[in-house]
């Protein structure tokens, strides 16, 4: 499904109407950005770049992935060509985006970076396509968000390595075949379910990152907390781990806003007692669950007893786009064992009930 840009509605965005949630809820405060959103905002992009790994050696986590694309990088370069075209799915800040550019840097070669909302003419991606250099990655980030005529003309790019350029017009109009540098595409999306066929199908590798363990995630805030120039122990670092709902993009976000709380409240260490006291105050429950998450399976239990309940009715009661439900806040839920999808609608689980139950 498309969704168009003006529809789409950054997570954490709510509509006007009146709704389910403020009936139960009452009056909701203005759109505020979600500390554990996995989604990128923009003032993050300067200081994630700082953050960002660039080769496999500081990228803890995702293994079974990791050695594979090892494997895949070394084998190409050893032969002189480009790496198969790569699928990366997951949910957002789980490493696409640096996994690309850490396989761009092993490849040493150029990578151009792109995304599906922004590609809306054929014109802009036969620009893109046609300056690529030998063997370099082009990065398109949510792929699924192409539109079709941009979608289909890259097939013959990523089949074949060559497009039809039109050159002319009306009756002296000419398609002539423009012969493109051999090239690896990355293509990265949040919903590979929403890929038409033939462009999946068009990808030799295909893999979906998963939520990170503990012991990746203490691993990658130790490091962060370093290159921010930030003390912190190691229980300190577990209890970040814990509550980022195994996001590294959460972990740095919520390591940058307990690290002033550490600057303020405390000595500059972060510590279990001062990462506990900062997330508490945060409203980051020690699921990892925030305030809208818990709005969720409140209204499934309350409103719905529980469930099931179908998704467009979830949407329409919280005011929250279908989308950002389905690939901001669900996969968590369900990964944690919260919520279970069934054929006819969410159904909270015993453990949601009972955290429900513990937090009212
Ligand atoms: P995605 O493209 O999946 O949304 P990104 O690749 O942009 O996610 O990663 C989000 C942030 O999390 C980046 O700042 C990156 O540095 C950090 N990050 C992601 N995965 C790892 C990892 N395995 N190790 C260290 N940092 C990571």
């Amino acid at each position: 499904m498309e969704v168009s840009k003006e529809k789409k509605r950054k997570p954490g965005q709510y509509t006007k109407e009146t709704s389910a949630t403020e009936a139960l809820f009452g009056p909701q405060d203005p759109p505020a950005a979600r500390v554990v959103d996995g989604s990128r905002t923009e003032a993050e992009q300067s200081w994630e770049h700082g953050l960002r790994p660039q080769q496999f050696e500081d990228f803890p986590g995702q293994d079974r992935v990791k050695e594979k694309l090892k494997v895949f990088v070394e084998a190409a370069k050893s032969r002189g060509e480009p790496i198969d075209h790569i699928l990366l799915s997951g949910p957002p800040g789980l490493g696409k985006t640096t996994l690309a550019s850490i396989i761009a840097n092993t490849m040493a070669v150029d990578i151009k970076t792109t995304s599906g909302p922004a590609l809306d003419k054929k014109g802009e991606l036969a620009a893109i396509l046609t300056s690529l250099k030998p063997n370099s990655v082009l990065f398109i980030d949510e792929i699924h968000r192409l539109n079709t005529v941009v979608e289909e003309y890259l097939y013959s790019a990523m089949e074949d390595f060559y497009i039809d350029i039109v050159t002319g017009e009306g009756l002296g109009a000419r398609t002539m075949k423009f012969q493109l540098a051999p090239f690896t595409l990355i293509g990265a999306t949040t919903r590979a379910g929403l890929l038409n066929a033939p462009l999946r199908d068009r990808f030799g590798i295909v893999e979906r990152l998963a939520f990170y363990d503990k012991a990746a995630l203490v691993t990658i805030i130790t490091r962060s907390a370093k290159l921010l120039s930030t003390s912190i122990t190691p229980d300190g670092a577990q209890e970040i781990a814990k509550r980022c709902r195994g996001t590294p993009r959460i972990a740095n976000r919520l390591l940058k806003r307990v690290r002033d709380y550490a600057q303020v409240k405390g000595d500059g260490t972060i510590t279990q007692e001062l990462a506990n006291y900062a997330l508490d105050q945060l409203e980051v429950d020690h699921l990892g669950l925030d305030d809208m998450d818990r709005k969720i399976l409140t209204l499934i239990c309350e409103k719905f007893a529980g469930g099931p309940v179908g998704i467009d009715t979830l949407s329409a009661a919280l005011s929250e786009e279908k989308d950002t439900l389905e690939e901001v806040y669900e996969p968590f839920l369900i990964q944690e064992g919260l919520l279970n999808k069934t054929p006819r609608g969410r159904v909270v689980t015993e453990l949601a009930k009972a955290h429900i139950r513990e937090r009212s």
